[in-house]
C-alpha cells in the first residue's frame, strides 16, 4: 500500500501538474506566435535585417492552432472524466458502516487518531503492508486463519451474468479496503484507495485514475500532444538553425520551446504506443504487467445441470446458493473454468475489434472526443466485459457447446 505520504505527494503533485500544463502551452503559444511568426516571419523585426514571409508565418500560426485545439479539447475531456466519472466502484456496507464511525470517533475524540477499517477483523492491508495483491486475494485467502463475517450481499449481480472471472471457490475477487467482490478487469487504486473498473493506471498529469470511462480520452489526449509536439519542435528547430546561420544568435523563447516540445513529445509518443498496444492486446496496463503468467478462473453459466465431467464451484464455508435470478426465479448451475497462463479471455481475438472496445465503431468516434468507450457499456447479461475466442475454446472443450469441426460436443474435465 501507498505510505500516507506518498498519497500526499501524489495528492499535491496531480493538483500541480494540471496549472502547470495550462502555463507551458500558454508559453508556447506566445513564443511561436509572437517570436516567431510575428516579429521574424510576418513583420520580421530591424535587427532581423530580412524580408517579409507572410505566408509561411500564417501557415505555421494555422497548422499550430489546428493542433493546439484537439489537443486541449482532449485534455479537458479527459479531466472531465477523471474527475466527476473516474469508474469507482460502489463503497461495501461495512466500509461504509466504518467510515461513519470513523467520523463519529474523531467528532468524539478530536486528537485521537483511528486507523481505517481498525474495527474489521480481517487484517488492514495498510497496517500490515502487505503487497497490494493481498487486498485483492479471494474471502477465504483474506480472511487468512481468522474466518470472519463479511456482507454476502451483491454476489446477486454476479450470478446474473453467464460469465465472471471468480477465485478458486468460485466467488469473484473480494477487496478487502473497500468490502466488496470486485467486477471483472476492476482493480483496487492504492492512492485513491478505492476500487475501479478496468483501470488502467494512476496518472499525475491529470490527477486521477484513467480507467474505461476515460483511456478513449487518454490515448486521444496522448496521440493529439504528440502532433502539437512535434510540429512545435520541428518549426523550431527549423528557424533556430537559420538564424543560427544567418546571424550566428538564437531566440531564448525558441530555445526554451525546443527543450519543452522534446520533452514533453517524447513521453507523450511513449504513452501513445504504449497505451495503442494496451487497446491492440485489450488488455490495461495493470493486467499486461503480469499478463504472461495469470490463470483466470472463469465462473460459466452452464444451464439447468452441471454437465459430466465438469466440476461444480467448491462449497464455501458460508453458502452463496442458491445462484436464482431475483427477477424471474430461474437457477444458474455454474462451472469453474481455468484459462491457460497468459490468456486474455477479454481478448476478442482481432487487434481491430480489441480497438473498437475502447475507441468505437466508427472513425469519427476514433478521434472526436465525444461518446464513451464501448466497453464501459455493462449492459450484456453475458458478462461485464465482451468475450473472446478464449472462452469459446474452454466451453467447446467443456462440452457447453459444439465444436466448430462438427464433431459435436466433447465433455471433459476443464482442469
Ligand atoms: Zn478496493
Amino acid at each position: 500500500m501507498a505510505s500516507q505520504a506518498q498519497k500526499r505527494v501524489n495528492a499535491v503533485v496531480s493538483r500541480l501538474i494540471p496549472p502547470l500544463l495550462l502555463g507551458v502551452t500558454i508559453y508556447a503559444s506566445y513564443a511561436v506566435t509572437k517570436p516567431l511568426c510575428i516579429d521574424y516571419l510576418i513583420h520580421p523585426l530591424p535587427s532581423y535585417n530580412r524580408g517579409s514571409r507572410v505566408g509561411a508565418g500564417a501557415a505555421i500560426l494555422a497548422i499550430y492552432y489546428v493542433l493546439l485545439i484537439p489537443m486541449v479539447v482532449t485534455y479537458l475531456r479527459l479531466y472531465y472524466y477523471v474527475l466527476w466519472n473516474p469508474g469507482y466502484l460502489p463503497l461495501g456496507a461495512q466500509r461504509l458502516q466504518d467510515d461513519e464511525n470513523e467520523k463519529h470517533s474523531k467528532r468524539s475524540h478530536p486528537k485521537r487518531r483511528r486507523r481505517r477499517g481498525s474495527s474489521r477483523k480481517a487484517p488492514d492491508p495498510e497496517k500490515t503492508q502487505q503487497p497490494e495483491e493481498d487486498v485483492e486475494r479471494g474471502v477465504l485467502a483474506s480472511a487468512g486463519n481468522d474466518p470472519y463475517q463479511l456482507d454476502f450481499s451483491g454476489l446477486e449481480k454476479f450470478y446474473s451474468k453467464d460469465v465472471f472471472v471468480c477465485q478458486e471457490d468460485g466467488r469473484p475477487p473480494w477487496c478487502t479496503t473497500c468490502c466488496i467482490f470486485k467486477p471483472d478487469r476492476s482493480h483496487h487504486c492504492r492512492e485513491l484507495g478505492r476500487c475501479v473498473r478496468k483501470m488502467d493506471h494512476f496518472c499525475p498529469w491529470v490527477g486521477g485514475v484513467v480507467s474505461e470511462t476515460s483511456f478513449k480520452f487518454f490515448i486521444q489526449f496522448v496521440f493529439y500532444t504528440t502532433l502539437y509536439c512535434s510540429f512545435t519542435l520541428i518549426v523550431l528547430a527549423y528557424f533556430t538553425a537559420e538564424l543560427r546561420r544567418q546571424t550566428g544568435g538564437a531566440n531564448p523563447h525558441w530555445c526554451v520551446c525546443i527543450g519543452l516540445a522534446a520533452l514533453f513529445g517524447f513521453f507523450a509518443a511513449g504513452m501513445t504506443l504504449s497505451s495503442v498496444q494496451m487497446a491492440l492486446f485489450n488488455v490495461t496496463t495493470i493486467e499486461n504487467l503480469n499478463r504472461h503468467s495469470v490463470t483466470l478462473d472463469n465462473r460459466l453459466s452452464v444451464g439447468p445441470n452441471l454437465p459430466n465431467g465438469l466440476l461444480p464451484p467448491a462449497t464455501p464455508s458460508t453458502p452463496d446458493r442458491p445462484q436464482a435470478d431475483a427477477s424471474t426465479g430461474e437457477k444458474h448451475v455454474f462451472a469453474i473454468l481455468h484459462t491457460l497462463p497468459g490468456e486474455n479471455p477479454f481478448d476478442l481475438g482481432s487487434p481491430f475489434k480489441n480497438v473498437q472496445q475502447v475507441m468505437g465503431y466508427s472513425i469519427a468516434d476514433w478521434f472526436l472526443p465525444i461518446k464513451q468507450s464501448p466497453c464501459a457499456d455493462h449492459s450484456s447479461m453475458e458478462s461485464d466485459f465482451a468475450l473472446g475466442p478464449v472462452v469459446t475454446r474452454l466451453k467447446q472443450e467443456a462440452g457447453l457447446v459444439p465444436h466448430e469441426n462438427g464433431n459435436g460436443a466433447t465433455t471433459q474435465s476443464a482442469t
